[in-house]
């Protein structure tokens, strides 16, 4: 027993409980942190929101905007191509079935409705079962992370079948085409459905046009880190220097390569703008 009797035993308990719950939440008798309003452990820092995960590894988070589900194409519209020469401004002319969309040939690439800056981006694709072709005639298509005009405008981080599949290794699955060369191939077997997780930094630009900081992407394919932060040269291209044009949150795009194999396959796109 204490010597200031079982009530003072109770408030000490009280304050050493109060005491630990505070530093639960942080306490300030601390350094301040470099360039910041705040103590090092401060407990008056905003919380970051809650997100609930889905119960499936890559379903969308409960604050995702789902660009497809399997259900219905309404997030997209038609894209002109300056591949195929398809596709247009109006509903995607792409297949829907079996809770996934096929690029059909020569309907053009598709694009979404909203437009979109930083961002996480989550797509599933499918590269065609039967393995017809080589090189980049094989399953051919691209997610564009910033589709920022006409045709291929934009920058694309490369869909290809390249499972037992040579090409150029800058337009090799898993690369931001023409630019960056993937860190692993880590390809599937055609026709087995494969993810990509991507980490969007969009660039900034001046008043003047001129770049204020550059794109920035990491990429990982089936779980397996292909690009690491990569700083972009600016829009790529088939052929030609990669540029900077000055431009503000943008569609992303789905190509329709119009390789003769048979054609690619998405479902499960969702994304977190940042
Ligand atoms: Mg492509």
């Amino acid at each position: 027993m204490s010597p200031f009797g079982k009530a003072a035993t109770f408030s000490a308990f009280v304050i050493v409980a109060a005491c630990a719950q505070n530093h639960d939440l942080g306490f300030q008798d601390t350094p301040m942190l470099p360039g910041l309003p705040f103590h090092v452990h401060d407990d008056r820092r905003p919380h970051p929101h809650v997100v609930t995960p889905a119960a499936q590894p890559g379903g969308a988070p409960s604050d995702a905007i789902v660009l497809f589900d399997g259900k219905n194409m309404s997030a997209w519209i038609s894209h002109h191509s300056n591949i195929t020469k398809g596709g247009s401004t109006g509903a995607p002319e792409w297949k829907l079935e079996n809770g996934y969309m096929e690029a059909v040939p020569h309907t053009g690439d598709i694009a979404t409705k909203e437009k979109f800056g930083d961002c996480q981006l989550h797509v599933e694709w499918a590269a065609p079962p039967e393995i017809v072709g080589n090189s980049q005639a094989r399953g051919n298509s691209g997610v564009f992370l910033a589709s920022i005009g006409s045709g291929d405008a934009g920058y694309e981080l490369q869909v290809l079948d390249c499972y037992n599949n040579k090409t150029y290794v800058n337009g090799q699955t898993g690369s931001i085409y023409k630019q960056s060369i993937p860190l692993a191939n880590a390809c599937k077997k055609p026709g087995e459905w494969q993810t990509y997780d991507v980490i969007w930094t969009a660039p900034r630009f001046n008043d003047d046009g001129s770049v204020k900081s550059p794109a920035r992407v990491t990429a990982f394919h089936n779980g397996v880190l292909v690009q690491n932060n990569y700083e972009l040269k600016g829009v790529t291209m088939y052929i030609g220097q990669p540029f900077y044009k000055k431009h503000g949150a943008s569609p992303i795009k789905l190509q329709a390569h119009g390789d003769p194999s048979e054609p690619i396959s998405y479902r499960n796109i969702w994304v977190r703008p940042l």
